[in-house]
């Protein structure tokens, strides 16, 4: 992908994935002059195999670690649905959050991930995310009479995204070079301490690097980000 859209929102089901998935993208576009935002879905609560922590504990933490991680990419606003981690569903209240913060934020680009071309193996919090993200984007945020209290009330008019781009997926066509952002990138998953700190730093920075190497393959450079892209009509 080429261009650098202006506005951007990532849609993320937790703590952590905005940064694994494209935190080199988001990096590069910010150093271009992007505003990017983020919804944070869920609080993580649930993120850890150690006994003695609690799920409050934990999404304590973890609201922090992506405070920080934000911070290092350079994201302008945080905004948390707070759902409890594990505990995402379609629903219209869903929808309609993420309905308002694309209407109020009136990104070019949404970003989240992959709902469909995924094998199994994928955290149930990422398919509804991805689900109820496109659905948020066409055809509820763009047609009035969908959630048309949010005009009415909030003042918040209809809005036309032109495109998703969904990480994760197994059908990727669209490509970010990452090759000047990657230790941005690898600091703003760091920072992400709960998640990384049972494992060696070495193996977090080969894991950074190698999937960025493999994406790079494909897209024909060093390092990239993968992720396949929905248009929508705008005009
Ligand atoms: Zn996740």
């Amino acid at each position: 992908m080429e261009e650098t859209p202006q506005r951007v929102l990532v849609v993320t089901p937790h703590p952590d994935d905005a940064e694994i998935w494209c935190g080199g993208t988001l990096a590069r576009w910010i150093g271009q002059g992007a505003e990017v935002s983020y919804v944070v879905c869920t609080d993580g609560g649930k993120g850890t195999d150690k006994p003695g922590i609690t799920a409050a504990e934990l999404a304590a933490a973890r609201d922090q670690e992506q405070m920080a991680a934000a911070e290092v990419l350079g994201v302008k606003e945080v905004v948390k649905l707070g759902y409890p981690d594990g505990e995402l569903e379609d629903t219209g209240e869903f929808r309609k959050q993420l309905v308002r913060e694309i209407r109020r934020l009136r990104p070019e680009v949404v970003m989240v991930t992959e709902p469909y071309v995924r094998s199994l193996v994928w955290h149930r919090d990422h398919r509804i995310a991805g689900q109820v993200a496109l659905d948020a984007v066409f055809p509820y945020a763009r047609d009035h009479l969908h959630f048309g209290e949010l005009w009415s009330e909030e003042g918040l008019e209809p809005h036309k995204t032109g495109t998703i781009l969904f990480w994760g997926t197994e059908r990727a066509d669209t490509f970010v070079d990452i090759g000047e952002t990657m230790e941005v990138k690898l600091a703003a998953v760091q920072a992400h301490k709960s998640q990384v700190a049972d494992h060696p730093e070495r193996e977090v920075v080969d894991y950074v690097y190698q999937r960025a190497r493999d994406a790079g393959t494909e897209a024909g450079c060093e390092y990239a980000e993968a992720f396949r892209r929905a248009n929508f009509r705008t005009g």
